[in-house]
């Protein structure tokens, strides 16, 4: 790399520019503190904070100019002091099903990719919460790679305003029809584990669910954990939002080895924790999200085991046919095989629905994250290098 990173760059006798702090993703009480520090007035400040979320958050507008309940003199100071700004997006593949997947750049020259997926009766946006991942589960594209830093409150809430941007799904855009937003659904499954980035997930989602802000319901939003157990409790206490485990395993000799972080919360541990989850009920239930491995995990006795352990949590099961990438160590398991198991655990009265790879022409499916963006940058570097 002979390129200087900003870090290193060499300014002599220039004063460095400042840089705009992002109002995106500070919660109220941060928002209000900010504007206090530029010089607002403190009885002014709550004022505020509620025209800045409406403008930021409920209409999408970006230039401060653009909000014009605000005085003049104001709008050029918050100019002056902070962006409302989203991450650059660098690359936009639009799969063959409809499926978009957004790369973007955040600071640090990082990237980070979000994934639209559309279906006939909603719009999920799938999300990252870091770049790359702590943990290594075997079957995992991201487990492959380090981590590199955990996303900032404001670069999560800013893939659901990016995406929104793209789908012109603000009120006054062409995207939601009769009232209906594109994007109804956000799931945290993307690149990271969202519970260990805690604070800034929370206060992210936090925003995602006000309904001053991005306004979408506590159920509509799914995090995604391998099972960082005292952190499910947190969630279900500090946000609320529905559940989604990577469980993928029925014996803590397999899960061992596929998601192992089993090693310091194993299965038991687990399923008790997600018993005590907040709002438990049909219609709240737990997602099992079960990764079919060819001859690891899927045999009959593994479906049979897998509802015996859950029995008593309102549950549905996410079978998810194993996406590969390039050099990973297994197979997706038959079709044949994939119905086998679903209907055993249909047939204990668990729904089990297959999730169909969405967008895996564009490496978006579950667990594919990463590759295309290393795909981009080594073919970017091979330009830089022509
Ligand atoms: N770290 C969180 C969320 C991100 S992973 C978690 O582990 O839950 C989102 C989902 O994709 C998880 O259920 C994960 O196990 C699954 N997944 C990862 N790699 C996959 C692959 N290659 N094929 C299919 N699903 C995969
Ligand atoms: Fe991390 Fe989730 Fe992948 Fe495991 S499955 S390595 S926790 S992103």
């Amino acid at each position: 790399m002979t390129a200087l990173t900003p870090d290193t760059r060499v300014m002599p006798r220039i004063e460095a520019p400042a840089v705009l702090q992002s109002l995106i993703g500070l919660t109220r009480e941060g928002m209000r503190e900010a504007l206090i520090a530029m010089g607002t007035p403190e009885r002014q400040a709550k004022m505020r904070v509620a025209q800045l979320w409406s403008w930021i958050y409920q209409k999408g507008v970006q230039d401060f100019g653009e909000m014009t309940n605000l005085a003049k003199g104001f709008r050029e100071e918050l100019a002056a002091h902070f962006t409302a700004e989203r991450p650059e997006i660098v690359a936009l593949q639009v799969s063959q099903d409809g499926t978009r997947k957004y790369l973007l750049r955040i600071a640090g020259g990082h990237e980070v990719e979000a994934v639209y997926i559309p279906d006939e009766n909603r719009g999920t946006l799938c999300i990252s919460s870091q770049v790359g991942c702590t943990l290594s589960c075997t079957f995992c594209h991201t487990g492959t790679q380090k981590l590199v830093r955990n996303l900032t409150a404001g670069e999560i809430v800013a893939q659901v305003m990016v995406a929104r941007d793209d789908l012109d799904d603000w009120p006054e855009g062409t995207g939601p029809q009769e009232g209906r937003r594109r994007i109804t659904n956000v799931v945290l499954m993307g690149m990271g584990e969202p519970l260990y980035n805690f604070d800034n997930v929370r206060d992210a989602m936090n925003i995602v669910m006000d309904n001053e802000g991005i306004s979408l319901s506590r159920r509509r939003i799914t995090l995604s954990t391998s099972g960082v157990v005292p952190e499910i409790v947190r969630a279900g206490a500090e946000i609320g939002c529905l559940l989604a485990i990577s469980f993928h395993a029925t014996t803590d000799e397999v899960r061992d080895v596929l998601v192992p972080i089993n090693k310091k919360w194993n299965i038991e541990t687990l399923l008790e924790t997600l018993k005590a989850y907040p709002r438990l009920s049909n219609s709240e239930r737990i997602t099992f999200e079960y990764v079919m491995l060819k001859g690891v995990n899927d045999s009959d006795e593994d479906a049979h085991r897998l509802v015996r352990l859950i029995s008593g949590i309102p549950a549905k099961i996410n079978l998810i046919p194993f996406n590969p990438w390039p050099g990973s160590p297994y197979e997706r398991s038959s079709w044949g095989r994939i119905e086998g198991f679903a209907e055993i655990v249909n047939e204990a009265g668990y729904a089990s629905p297959v999730r169909t790879p969405r967008g895996e022409d564009i490496m978006a499916a579950c667990g594919q994250l990463k590759s295309a963006s290393e795909k981009i940058r080594k073919s970017a570097l091979k330009k830089a290098k022509i």
